[in-house]
């Protein structure tokens, strides 16, 4: 009994089997569209090292 579980791309059905490479998507194209999609969410983080650590450890005076 094959475990199904949902592409993350288009949310089809996909069975979780080894014969499955590309689980859990349902097709290479989908899982190039998700890797694509995570690519651009790691670019469009803007890398500003903002400035809020610092503030709990200044002894307040
Ligand atoms: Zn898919």
């Amino acid at each position: 009994m094959a475990t199904i579980v949902d592409c993350p791309t288009c949310g089809a059905k996909v069975e979780w089997t080894e014969k499955n490479k590309y689980r859990p998507f349902c097709s290479e194209r989908c899982k190039q569209i998700d890797l694509g999609a995570w690519a651009e969410e790691k670019y469009a983080i803007p890398a500003v090292n903002l400035p809020q650590e610092s503030d709990q450890d200044k002894p307040l005076q």
